[in-house]
């Protein structure tokens, strides 16, 4: 007998709007609404968190992974390491496999990555997404629609991010075939792989969008053989840029001659370069310098809070230096060199945005990735349930409830 509703969340990260429109036999005649969405300034450790509570990062707490705080640095410990010579830890696999140790010897559950931080630096910075943000109390502030299944006591499924994605598919057919859940959110991640390594217009980006296809068809047809009602959205987080430069900015601001945690600490990510200041002659000298920087732009406060990124602790720096789109900061602490395709530029750009697909009308509300929670909420009939809590932390963007 077929079980009354199934509601299906499904992400292929990095699949934006340009790239769906790239590929219109993407899931040709199962889609019934389809528009882009807004990104957030940011990495998946921001987009991710903001799509599940409806939150905007000022408001649960995650942004970039890494934040200057040497007080509670989990990884005060890590110190004798930095003696080690860097070649050592400059090879993917060893970094991976220190990675998982590291992580362990932390205690994280939640997605952790060394990158490419240097071991003498770490001890400096906190890791901002410690905890498993798929499953129950994973945000920092607020709630997830994981909090919400799990005190509803709704069966559901949630993808484990240390699987392959066959895996993921294949454990959520399963789930199906049972019938035993109501809701679903399942990411795949390859394709974003695929794209850093290979930009967004590479021959296997077809390729793998057919898998993917085959694949959905194939969980959709079970899903409908088990459930009298299916409601499914497929969408993502961001689009993907092509790389077309590189900035040494590590090596720019060493010019400067300022005393590395005495003036000032740095976080480099790949398009983003976050500063805090012990001096304000330090701070003078780099804001004077990175203001006249033909790469990139200083991010003011209400640039900040329009992307919903302002933090009034400056958690995640005082200074923020966002690079102009397609320039990545080659080598940074994410990597040594660069990708040929990467995230995180401005989100206004056409390469950034992302997209939602469904079979069902999508409302004009939904205009922006933290939107999508208000979906899962209707699908699970909570449409006035609250999930945030009252911080003291806003950005200017409230992602709205409001807006229905
Ligand atoms: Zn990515």
């Amino acid at each position: 007998m077929k079980k009354p509703k199934l509601s299906l969340f499904l992400f292929i990260d990095a699949f934006g709007w340009e790239m769906k429109q790239r590929h219109p036999e993407f899931l040709h005649g199962l889609i019934a609404d389809s528009k882009p969405l807004e990104t957030i300034l940011g990495y998946s450790s921001a987009c991710d968190p903001s799509i599940i509570s409806g939150l905007t990062p000022a408001e649960h707490g995650l942004w970039s992974s890494y934040y200057y705080d040497p007080e509670n640095s989990p990884f005060k410990w890590t110190r004798p390491l930095s003696v080690l010579p860097s070649f050592i830890f400059d090879r993917g696999r060893v970094r991976n496999r220190l990675s998982k140790w590291v992580k362990n010897r932390c205690g994280f559950t939640g997605y952790f990555q060394l990158y490419a931080v240097p071991f003498k630096n770490l001890p400096l910075f906190n890791y901002a997404e410690q905890r498993r943000i798929w499953e129950p109390g994973g945000l920092p502030h607020g709630k997830s629609i994981f909090d919400l299944l799990s005190k509803n006591n709704i069966p559901y499924y949630a993808h484990d991010s240390s699987q392959p994605d066959e895996i993921r598919i294949d454990r959520l057919k399963k789930e199906i075939e049972a019938q035993s859940i109501e809701f679903a959110y399942c990411s795949l991640g390859k394709l974003d792989a695929l794209m850093h390594a290979k930009g967004n217009q590479h021959p296997d980006i077809g390729k793998l969008l057919n898998e993917y296809d085959a694949q959905i068809r194939d969980l959709l047809a079970a899903a409908e053989k088990k459930y009298d009602a299916v409601s499914w959205y497929l969408f993502t987080d961001h689009g993907m840029h092509n790389i077309t430069g590189t900035v040494d900015l590590i090596s720019e601001i060493k010019t400067l001659g300022l005393k590395w945690n005495k003036d000032y600490t740095a976080f480099y990510d790949s398009t983003m370069a976050r500063f805090w200041f012990k001096k304000n002659t330090a701070r003078n000298a780099v804001s004077a310098y990175l203001e006249n920087h033909p790469k990139g732009r200083v991010l003011t406060d209400s640039e900040l809070k329009q992307y919903g990124v302002f933090f009034e602790n400056r958690q995640y720096g005082e200074l923020i230096f966002l690079m102009n789109s397609g320039l990545q900061i080659a080598p940074s602490f994410m990597g040594k060199k660069p990708c040929a395709g990467m995230h995180g530029f401005d989100p206004a750009d056409p390469d950034s945005f992302a997209q939602i697909s469904s079979n069902k009308p999508l409302p004009e509300s939904v205009t922006k990735i933290q939107h999508i929670h208000q979906l899962m909420l209707e699908e699970l009939k909570m449409e006035g349930e609250a999930s945030s809590e009252p911080l003291d932390n806003n950005g200017s963007d409230k992602a709205s409830p409001s807006s229905k």
